[in-house]
């Protein structure tokens, strides 16, 4: 087994995390946020992309960084036509990152006819689904029809904001998320670490400002020890103190 292949939860060397993020159309000061704050911890991370911006040539140079893709089907879905279907819009994003393997959809849009394009393009390692660690579920990545690798992730900002909201989480403390058993894959959203987001109205408040750095830092939440970035720093830091891997998606192999 090569030192990037995930290890079984059977294995009692299993001591990885993997860092995502969902670029979600940032603005070029908010992507390079994020890119800079990774880049500061010199992990490994894996950037599913959705734009052409001068920023995937940074990451195209950093070796430990991963680019999948991220394309956007929901105006699709919601009756816009789309040169060429499913296929031609994945072709379009496909063009983004030529080598790509990896690919998680905005808003987890999947069915099998595009899990099909998807082996088609190339692409190896599906990520489009979410499990959330409360299922309590062991996650293991598993090989669809085709040879598709379909990885589970298990915990987002977004959602835990919602889970916050809803009783189900009480703050953001990464611990518990490191001790879980199995596969543990953590998403983040650049526009979420730069606003250090503790509750999405932070996020839709601030619309008019997504792209105005300079206005935008006003309305960060100022929480040392709660929100979206606190967790990423947070995250990152145990993690090194627990002498635990960080893992690329194009990296996770099933045993
Ligand atoms: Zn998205």
């Amino acid at each position: 087994m090569n030192p990037g292949t995930y290890r079984s939860v059977s294995d009692p060397g299993q001591d990885r995390i993997f860092i995502t993020f969902d670029i979600d159309w940032a603005s070029d000061p908010v992507f390079a946020d994020t890119i800079d704050l990774v880049e500061g911890h010199g992990i490994p991370a894996t950037w599913f992309v959705t734009h052409e911006t001068g920023l995937l040539g940074r990451l195209e140079r950093n070796p430990v960084f991963e680019i999948g893709i991220h394309p956007n089907f929901n105006e699709m879905f919601e009756g816009r036509s789309e040169e060429g279907g499913m296929q031609g819009l994945l072709t379009r994003y496909r063009e983004l990152a030529p080598s790509a393997v990896s690919i998680r959809c905005h808003s987890l849009a999947q069915n099998n006819k595009m899990l099909d394009i998807f082996i088609r393009l190339g692409f190896t390692h599906d990520v489009n689904l979410f499990i959330p660690a409360q299922s309590k579920m062991e996650l293991q990545p598993f090989t669809s029809w085709g040879g598709l690798i379909r990885v589970p992730y298990f915990w987002e900002e977004d959602v835990h904001c919602l889970f916050l909201e809803e009783g189900r989480e009480n703050d953001w403390n990464p611990a518990r998320f490191l001790d879980a058993p199995g596969l543990k894959i953590f998403n983040f959203h650049p526009i979420h670490v730069f606003l250090n987001t503790e509750h999405l109205s932070r996020y839709d408040r601030t619309r008019a400002y997504h792209r105005d750095r300079e206005a935008l830092i006003g309305h960060r939440n100022p929480d040392p020890a709660g929100g979206t970035r606190y967790f990423l720093e947070t995250l990152i830091t145990e993690a090194k103190k627990r002498n635990m891997d960080f893992g690329l998606i194009r990296e996770i192999a099933v045993a």
